[in-house]
C-alpha cells in the first residue's frame, strides 16, 4: 500500500453536500458514501479530522435579514453543524470504525468539549475526530473553522471537499469560460477573490503556512486519492 502523502490531515465538508439532491437536511446513502471515504482515508494510516459546514441545515447570514440578529443566526448555524457531526459518528461507528464528536462549546451530554489535548488523544487511539459548533464564534465560517484547527492540532494540511474539482476564477457551472488553476499561492486566492473559500481561511493558512487542496468529493474515494498525491484537485500554497 502506498503510504500516504500527509500523516495528519482535516478534511472539510461542506453541510451543502450531504443533503444530496433533496436540498435539505441530511441525505443519507450521501452521508454513507462519505463515511465510507473517510474510513478508507484513516485506514491508509493517515489521522483523520473532520469539520463539517452546517449549509444544509441552517446559514446564520441567512436569517439576519429577518428580524434574528447575526449573532443568534450564527449560533444557530454553529449548532445545525453539531447535527451534522452527531449524524457523521453514528455513521463511521455503525460501520465498525471509531469516530470520536468534539464541539467548539461546552454541551456535556451531547459532545466532549473540543481542546487540543482530546484531539490528540482521539487520534492516537486511530478514532476519525469529528469537529462540531465550527470556531465557537458567530461571523466566521467552517471553512476558516478547518483551517484554525489544522494549525491547532498540527495537521500537515486541509482537504477542502466541495463539489467542484477545484478552484476556478468563476464559478464553473454558470461560466463555461471559467479557467481551473492547477497551483495557486494563498496570496493568489486571496486577491483573486475565489468563491470556494472565504479569504479569512486563506489567510489563516497563509500565517500558519497550512496549504489547502480543493477538491471534488463527488467521485468516490477521491479523498484516499488526494491521500495518496494520485487525485485532482487544486493546491493552495506558499
Ligand atoms: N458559523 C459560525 N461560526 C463558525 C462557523 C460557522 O457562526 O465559526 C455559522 C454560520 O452561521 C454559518 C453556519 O454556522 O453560516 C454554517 O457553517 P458554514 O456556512 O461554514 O457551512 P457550509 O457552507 O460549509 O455548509
Amino acid at each position: 500500500m502506498t503510504d500516504p502523502v500527509y500523516r495528519r490531515v482535516v478534511i472539510k465538508l461542506s453541510g451543502e453536500y450531504l443533503a444530496g439532491q433533496q436540498g435539505f437536511g441530511i441525505d443519507q446513502p450521501t452521508m454513507d458514501r462519505v463515511a465510507d471515504d473517510l474510513i478508507a482515508a484513516r485506514r491508509l494510516g493517515c489521522e483523520v479530522a473532520v469539520v463539517i459546514g452546517g449549509g444544509n441545515i441552517f446559514r446564520g447570514v441567512e436569517v439576519s435579514s429577518r428580524g434574528v440578529s447575526r449573532t443568534t443566526g450564527d449560533t444557530m448555524g454553529m449548532l445545525a453543524t453539531m447535527m451534522n457531526c452527531l449524524a457523521l459518528e453514528a455513521t463511521i461507528e455503525r460501520k465498525g470504525a471509531a469516530a470520536r464528536t468534539l464541539s467548539a462549546f461546552v454541551m456535556p451530554e451531547i459532545s466532549e468539549l473540543f481542546t487540543r489535548t482530546a484531539a490528540h488523544k482521539y487520534l492516537a487511539e486511530g478514532r476519525i475526530i469529528v469537529l462540531g459548533g465550527g470556531t465557537g464564534n458567530p461571523y466566521f465560517t467552517t471553512d476558516t473553522t478547518a483551517v484554525l484547527r489544522a494549525a491547532e492540532i498540527g495537521a500537515e494540511a486541509v482537504l477542502k471537499a466541495t463539489n467542484v474539482d477545484g478552484v476556478y476564477s468563476a464559478d464553473p457551472k454558470q461560466d463555461p469560460s471559467a479557467k481551473r488553476f492547477d497551483r495557486l499561492t494563498h496570496s493568489q486566492a486571496i486577491e483573486g477573490g475565489y468563491k470556494v473559500m472565504d479569504a479569512t481561511a486563506f489567510a489563516l493558512a497563509r500565517e500558519t503556512s497550512l496549504p489547502i487542496i480543493v477538491f471534488s468529493i463527488a467521485e468516490p474515494g477521491s479523498i484516499g486519492a488526494i491521500l495518496r498525491g494520485t487525485g485532482h484537485g487544486t493546491v493552495v500554497a506558499g
